[in-house]
């Protein structure tokens, strides 16, 4: 069936944050960051093989101005960890971030003093992508995923909250140096 036989009266009521969930949904630039060895299958997914570009993602911003989403593709040791603040506070509203491989999202291997014991301590996480190293098909897929979720993001006040809270919990979890992980 047509849109004019669908629509007889030409006219289609949806919301604003509705318009603009579809437009973000498709428009993601990931800045320029690599970690450790999860960012060389970062660098894959980019390459002909697996064919990001295929999404419109292949451009990688070198200015994290020109970013909005976040791609924490490694371990992230305690020096880093600062550096990733910045470059996330960086960049510009609205902003997603994918946690890529074990290392990121919960310290992986190295149970240690020296690596952040998961990255949401450091910035607030959208999807967290399981594997060591997960392999450019699933990093694409984590994208994917992500922007399933940003069409249905609320707008305005109500993301604000949302960002609010996550941020409340981030400060009141453990202070990522005083953090031993197993060694507790
Ligand atoms: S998850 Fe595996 S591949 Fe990724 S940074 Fe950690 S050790 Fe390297």
């Amino acid at each position: 069936m047509g849109l004019e036989e669908s629509l007889p009266a030409g006219i289609a009521l949806t919301s604003v944050e509705k318009v603009l969930g579809l437009a973000r949904k498709y428009s993601q630039w990931p800045v320029t960051m690599g970690l450790a060895c999860c960012a060389i299958e970062m660098m894959a997914a980019g390459t002909p093989r697996f064919d990001m570009a295929r999404f419109g993602l292949e451009v990688f911003r070198a200015s994290p101005r020109h970013a909005d989403m976040m791609i924490v593709s490694g371990r992230v040791s305690h020096k880093m960890a600062p550096i990733i603040r910045r470059v996330y506070d960086s960049m510009p509203e609205p902003k997603w971030v994918i946690s890529m491989g074990a290392c990121a999202s919960s310290g992986g291997v190295f149970n240690n003093y020296a690596v952040v014991q998961g990255c949401d301590h450091i910035v607030p996480v959208d999807v967290y992508l399981p594997g060591c190293p997960p392999r450019p098909e699933a990093l694409i897929h984590a994208v994917l995923v992500l922007r399933e979720q940003i069409g249905k993001e609320p707008l305005g006040v109500h993301r604000r909250e949302i960002a609010r809270r996550a941020e409340q919990a981030a400060l009141e979890a453990t202070p990522t140096h005083q953090m031993k992980g197993l060694l507790a």
